[in-house]
């Protein structure tokens, strides 16, 4: 049997646990609830044992543990600094530290987004390419980088963080405490808030039949489907891509990558959102050819994350 490695994508609601091999083969997984109201010693001690059960399922131990954390890390000393998502923010918690323990072999944090990203490079659409963005799209937007072939980390990690560049300067407050980030215009929660006061005002009433009113169940996969009958939630849709699009175009002036992947729910919207895009973005970018650019979906999906901590798992340096 070929070596084993762990993989854990730590999210606010849950806990993927996986062993893999070198190859990216995933082997045996397990998925537990956070809880994250218990603290980040109860929070590890029972990924510690959820790793340990699949080791024992597979009869060999992994050599090595990846875990990507929602939030900011201290990469090479392992200590996670701010995770905004979970109750007690985990300031200053050596989680590499504490798991390693746990689980009796070396263990690295990396954000979630820059490890999905590092997933994408190793064993998705990366593959074949050197230098690539990666742009996950969900409840926020984050963001990876790759350049000549390297994940871009910046001194604290937080290289990448490609949903709070500004878009609108007098735009929606975010969260980071700016104005205008392109997670406030085109992230899925965005979105939805767009969908919902649409359906709220009378103007989508595919939507609401689609959610049967209840606003809790717009998703902006449900809007791409709406959106055949519905123009103004078509236009909301086509409003976000456009952001999104001023995004993609900004950060491929910057570097010129041989590939963008978006991945995240909203990129599930598909086609809808990728063509007008793709269309977008050759509109603002006019220095060099966008066309030789590919901007696809990701090709790991949920799993990119998971693959990615095998991945930096496995790495040797
Ligand atoms: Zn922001």
């Amino acid at each position: 049997m070929s070596d084993l490695f762990a993989g854990v994508d730590l999210g606010g609601t849950s806990i993927k646990c996986v062993l893999g091999d070198e190859q990216g083969k995933i082997l045996f997984r397990k998925s537990i609830p956070t809880e994250s109201h218990a603290g980040p010693e109860a929070v590890l001690s029972r990924i510690g044992q959820a790793i340990n059960e699949l080791t024992h399922d597979a009869g060999c131990k992994p050599i090595g543990l990846g875990m990507g954390v929602p939030g900011l890390v201290d990469v090479p000393l392992g200590i996670t600094r701010f995770l905004p998502n979970l109750t007690t923010h985990w300031y200053d918690i050596p989680a590499a530290g504490i798991l390693a323990k746990h689980v009796n072999c070396p263990v690295r944090l990396l954000n979630d987004v820059r490890m999905a990203t590092l997933g994408e490079l190793v064993f998705g659409r990366g593959k074949t390419v050197d230098s690539m963005v990666f742009i996950a799209i969900g409840t926020g937007i984050g963001g990876g980088i790759v350049i000549d072939g390297k994940l871009r980390l910046g001194p604290v990690g937080a290289a990448g963080e490609l949903g709070h560049q500004t878009i609108a300067p007098d735009g929606p407050p975010c969260g980071c405490g700016n104005h205008g980030c392109l997670e406030t215009l085109a992230s899925g929660t965005a979105l939805a808030a767009a969908g919902i006061r649409l359906m709220l005002m009378g103007l989508a009433p595919g939507l609401h039949t689609l959610v049967g009113g209840d606003a809790n169940l717009v998703t902006s996969e449900l809007m791409a489907e709406a959106a055949r009958q519905d123009v103004p939630v078509m236009d909301a849709i086509m409003q976000a891509a456009d952001f999104l699009a001023i995004g993609v175009a900004n950060v491929m002036v910057a570097i010129h990558p041989d590939l963008v992947v978006l991945g995240g729910g909203v990129a599930n919207m598909g086609d809808l959102l990728f063509d007008r895009i793709r269309t977008q973005v050759r509109q603002r970018v006019r220095m060099f050819p966008a066309e030789s650019v590919r901007i696809e979906p990701s090709d790991l999906g949920s799993d990119a994350g998971i693959m990615g901590a095998i991945a930096l798992a496995a790495q040797k340096d």
